[in-house]
């Protein structure tokens, strides 16, 4: 009997937190349907939900925060534990290091209830142990009390600089409160810490409410719509709104920001400047993250959300993107670079924050993307696609090897790139844009962008890897596109090619062309491209041409009536070879009479 009133009140007790559960994913999934309605936009799956809320401590450049966890396990395992990064530590400074200091974990409902947590400051990781194992499909609420302070005077990823006295001082927060790793199938659980070659940053998309209490005074610019503001007297109170899941939230405070602001494709666009800089920015940066968001819109898809900033900043690289805001910065002084960081850090909108992909291990996925549309920006606008570029990727990528006498694979991780001595933003900014050129002039401008477009509508909000990408193009040609995304992407080095036979028979009138590529053996996979092949007479005159596909090691046999003297590949245009010099752009070879 004692036992069978056990098992009841179990079973009541199991009903109760059952339905509180399910009241809970109910609410939650209301709130996302409600959403959804706003914009007609049809967003599936669930994600996890976050408020966020920080008090800003000018004097200090601190903010005292807490993130209200509403974690959702979107992958099929059992977690007892979820690691949270807190980056600030290993951000550059001069004077004071920025941190991240944990003051408790607590239960959503009862604060005195605390779940241990461990932090690991030296890797910028914590881990928040559950109450209970958070099984697939499931959510796990707790509330994270945290203190963030920037580092003073370097110029990272955030920072408080410039000064007061010429109206230059900026605070910007970024990576500034824990953020939940990622889980996924190749790494498990991804808790790198903070590196400082490439973007690291990899996360899940979620909801955010951004509540930020700061001196009144300040401009605050910050992820999200401005849904309410409060002025309270020494503070003002802002409740930001992104509407849609993001990756992440970041906000800048200034008392000397400028700010401009324009209504297009039903988006709120924003510039914040110092007054110092208003000569570049004034106007010119509104319109070109205007420009920007209508070429990317028709392009590749619908930017959702209601808002986008430009905001001015301090760092040693042009600009860094956020999910809703983007930093540009105070360094540039050439209008050229200061449109192409714009639009550069605007692209990432779609090239990282709504389709994402792992920073660390496919860096050059979004990035490579992010600058081949950059400069499908200045060929649409100012038709010139390689405008934006210093060099022309072709022309340092067709001689690296020759000036650095380093391979160059592109899907490497950040750590392969370490071991490998590849150079990650050669492979990354230069290569993998030239390579999706490549692409482009293989398959043709209209269904380059319907792929684009049909990866975009099949993976927006979610985390891909470079076969998705490849599949997408894979549909739209209706074939395999593994002779090109293998090679491209996987071989250490380009082909360099030697014509090995070269033979004309004078009875039969057949030109046999033998064209080896001496770099495959060192290659995993063998090369396809196409290579406008000519033939010349002894007096030098264009006695036959044809584009030829260069499959690996190629046999070709060509009938031609004339007696000719001479073979030629062009390496004009886009044909990727290494070569010796930028002015190498022919191989020739004598044809041998038989
Ligand atoms: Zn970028």
């Amino acid at each position: 009997m004692k036992k069978k009133k056990i098992m009841i009140v179990g079973l009541f007790v199991s009903i109760v937190l059952l339905s509180s559960v399910l009241i809970l994913n109910l609410f939650l999934n209301s709130k996302i349907t409600q959403k959804r309605d706003n914009q007609n936009l049809d967003i599936s799956g669930n994600f996890s939900n976050y408020n966020l809320t920080v008090f800003m401590d000018e004097l200090n450049s601190m903010v005292e925060g807490n993130l209200t966890v509403d974690f959702y396990n979107n992958d099929n395992v059992n977690f007892t534990r979820i690691p949270f990064h807190i980056y600030l530590s290993g951000m550059a400074f001069d004077t004071r290091p920025g941190s991240i200091v944990i003051v408790n974990v607590t239960d959503v409902n009862n604060s005195n209830i605390s779940f241990p947590f461990d932090v690991y400051s030296s890797s910028q990781i914590m881990w928040v142990n559950l109450s209970e194992t958070l099984e697939p499909q499931m959510r796990a609420q707790f509330i994270i009390q945290f203190n963030a302070t920037l580092p003073d005077g370097g110029i990272d990823r955030a920072n408080s600089h410039g000064s007061d006295g010429n109206q230059s001082r900026i605070y910007k927060f970024a990576s500034f409160y824990p953020i939940p790793c990622v889980y996924d199938n190749a790494d498990g659980w991804n808790t790198d810490f903070y590196l400082t070659t490439g973007d690291p940053f990899y996360f899940d998309m979620a909801y955010y409410n951004f509540f930020i209490e700061a001196p009144s005074g300040m401009v605050i610019a910050a992820t999200g719509k401005l849904e309410e503001k409060l002025d309270k007297g020494a503070t003002i109170w802002y409740h930001f709104n992104p509407v849609y899941p993001v990756r992440e939230v970041t906000f800048s405070a200034s008392h000397w920001f400028q700010v401009q602001s324009r209504i297009s494709n039903g988006v709120n666009i924003s510039t914040y400047f110092l007054p110092k800089d208003s000569g570049l920015w004034n106007d010119f940066a509104l319109n070109i993250a205007i420009n920007a968001l209508i070429l990317f819109n028709n392009s590749f898809g619908l930017y959702p959300y209601p808002t986008l900033n430009i905001v001015e900043e301090y760092t040693n690289f042009g600009g860094m993107e956020y999910p809703n805001q983007v930093y540009i910065s105070e360094s540039i002084s050439s209008t050229g670079f200061f449109e192409k960081v714009i639009v550069h850090e605007v692209c990432h909108q779609w090239w990282y924050n709504l389709i994402g992909n792992d920073e660390v291990d496919i860096g050059f996925l979004d990035e490579g993307l992010t600058c081949w549309s950059s400069d499908y920006y200045v060929e649409y606008y100012y038709g010139d696609w390689e405008l934006f570029q210093l060099t022309r990727y072709i022309d340092e990528v067709r001689v690296y090897y020759a000036d650095y006498g380093l391979s160059s694979k592109i899907n490497q991780t950040i750590y392969e790139c370490f071991a490998t001595s590849t150079n990650y933003y050669y492979v990354a900014y230069h290569k993998a844009p030239l390579i999706f050129e490549k692409l482009r002039r293989t398959i043709g401008l209209t269904d380059f962008l319907e792929g684009l477009k049909l990866y975009f509508e099949r993976h927006r909000f979610e985390l891909v890897l470079l076969s998705d990408l490849q599949q997408a193009f894979e549909d739209v040609v209706g074939q395999s596109l593994d002779w090109f995304f293998f090679p491209w992407f996987d071989n250490l080095y380009l082909p360099k090619y030697s014509i090995a036979q070269n033979t004309y028979n004078t009875g039969t009138h057949k030109l046999n062309l033998t064209i080896n590529d001496l770099n495959e053996p060192l290659n995993d996979f063998d090369y396809s491209q196409q290579v406008p092949l000519e033939v010349y007479n002894n007096i030098d005159s264009l006695i036959f041409s044809q584009t030829i596909w260069i499959n690996g090691t190629t046999e070709l046999s060509f009938t031609i009536t004339n007696q000719p003297y001479r073979v030629m590949l062009n390496y004009n245009n886009y044909v990727l070879v290494q070569i010796a010099n930028e002015t190498d752009l022919t191989l020739d070879s004598l044809v041998q009479v038989i």
